[in-house]
């Protein structure tokens, strides 16, 4: 080695030394909150995540900020976008290529494809919506720790191909059940039961009712992200608790599917429940259900997980047991044999902690984003797609056969009669008496991101000459 290059050789080796310890140096929960997510008895509140947050965003290279909106007691709700570095670089491109695919309006298939190739995929998760869910809030809590801290192939590679939209959704719920939650000094005297109001200050529970009204501060902030802003592929939206006997239910979802979407939607939303299912099974993780393990479907229409259903978004929903309270899990005959609804069932006969459900709920966000970093170019392509699809049904007649309409219709083209064609678009009149109430009404359509023309010129043509 000559005497020039051995000094320049040690400088590398220190600025790599550098780098090394720049990405080890981030703050781990325990180091933060005092405990390990996950822990016995002790819970996270929102002042104290978004504390956390922020320092993560200075501490890492692979996670940006953003202030999406504020809760309905004035809370500043977060987006926490994670992806590699480079990918930081060019976010306002990823963004612009995701919704140029999801609107697929004036594009060739070869030019989507070249967009998807250049693309990222974007995979929205998010906690809390309902707050005494409280597995919901804390696995998004690790799951961001984990994917700006982690340096394995694997989550190297989930931040190479996919943006991760982190989104802990019910600020105001998570600092009341939080707080209620460690009020108690003695760990055992602490519950998540007798909560004294709602938690979320207009509408509770139904704060999962009302992403096509987007009428709450909360939906109006997610809805603009979802629909108007970064268009997401997948959307994953954590819940409590799981059915009795098993310990998450995850999709696929049981028949029968929602007539009105897209059947690429459902399809490639089995494809994502498959790898979820694998993955569990792989990782040695029983108690996975899907289908007829539990009632949940593609037709409640207003929720977080539902309306992007209709913007050709793979909506996902799982359903956990876990409490930082150890708990029981009952025996259930109808769980305890294996099916394809169960490959894996579990033995219940264990007490189950909390960092269990958090290490299933990591297991399940891995899974997606594995789908979504294999996959990137195909869902890509494919909300374009979707998109294509329905402007193609928007420029013709077409039909959306329901168990209804089998029922009286004898024939096909009694099925088909021109009064019962799916309509191509909604034509709101500004004369009528209650324009307020009607304004109202395309305001809701605009924040879901269904686009509202002003007509100059009407000119009505009778159904049966438009045949
Ligand atoms: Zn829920």
């Amino acid at each position: 080695m000559s005497r020039a290059i051995r000094p320049l050789l040690i400088f590398v080796a220190l600025l790599w030394l550098a780098a090394v310890q720049a990405q080890t140096k981030i703050t781990t929960p325990k180091e933060q909150f005092g405990f390990n997510i996950g822990d016995d008895y002790v819970l996270v509140n929102y002042t104290q995540y978004a504390d956390y947050l922020k320092k993560l965003d200075r501490e890492s290279d692979r996670l940006t900020v953003q202030e999406i909106g504020k809760s309905s007691e004035d809370r500043t709700m977060y987006l926490a976008i994670v992806t590699s570095p480079e990918n930081q670089k060019k976010l306002a491109r990823y963004k612009e290529i995701s919704e140029r695919l999801a609107h697929a309006e004036g594009l060739t298939d070869d030019q989507a494809r070249t967009l998807a190739d250049e693309g990222k995929a974007v995979v929205w998760i998010n906690g809390g919506i309902h707050a005494t869910e409280v597995l919901g809030s804390h696995q998004l809590i690790e799951n961001i720790y984990q994917l700006v801290s982690r340096t394995d192939a694997e989550t190297l590679r989930f931040l190479n191909d996919v943006i991760i939209l982190n989104c802990l959704v019910n600020p105001d719920g998570m600092e009341l059940v939080s707080n209620w939650y460690m009020k108690e000094r003695d760990p055992l005297r602490r519950t998540l039961n007798g909560i004294p109001r709602l938690y979320n200050k207009y509408a509770g529970h139904d704060d999962n009712r009302d992403f096509y009204m987007s009428a709450l501060a909360e939906t109006d902030a997610i809805n603009r992200v979802l629909f108007r802003d970064w268009f997401p592929q997948i959307v994953y939206d954590h819940h409590q608790t799981g059915p009795a006997g098993a310990v998450m239910f995850s999709p696929p979802f049981r028949d029968p599917f929602n007539y009105f979407l897209d059947p690429m939607a459902i399809t490639l939303l089995d494809e994502v429940g498959a790898a979820m299912h694998s993955r569990f099974v792989v990782e040695g993780k029983p108690g996975v259900t899907s289908r007829s393990g539990a009632n949940y479907s593609t037709w409640w229409n207003g929720g977080l997980r539902t309306s992007p259903y209709f913007h050709n978004q793979i909506g996902l929903l799982t359903e956990t047991i876990g409490s930082p309270t150890p708990i029981d899990i009952p025996f259930v005959p109808d769980k305890a044999l294996p099916k394809t609804d169960t490959p894996f069932p579990i033995d219940p006969q264990q007490k189950w902690r909390f960092r269990q459900s958090i290490e299933y709920s990591i297991t399940a966000n891995r899974a997606v984003l594995d789908y979504a970093s294999r996959n990137k170019d195909r869902i890509l392509f494919d909300i374009y797609r979707m998109g294509r699809n329905s402007i193609e049904r928007g420029s013709r007649d077409t039909w959306t056969v329901t168990p209804r309409r089998l029922r009286t219709a004898k024939t096909r083209d009694e099925l088909r009669t021109p009064a019962a064609r799916d309509a191509r678009g909604y034509v709101i009149p500004a004369d009528q008496p209650d324009f307020l109430t009607a304004t109202k009404f395309a305001n809701a359509l605009i924040k879901n991101g269904v686009t509202v023309l002003r007509a100059t010129t009407v000119r009505f043509i009778r159904p049966d000459r438009m045949l």
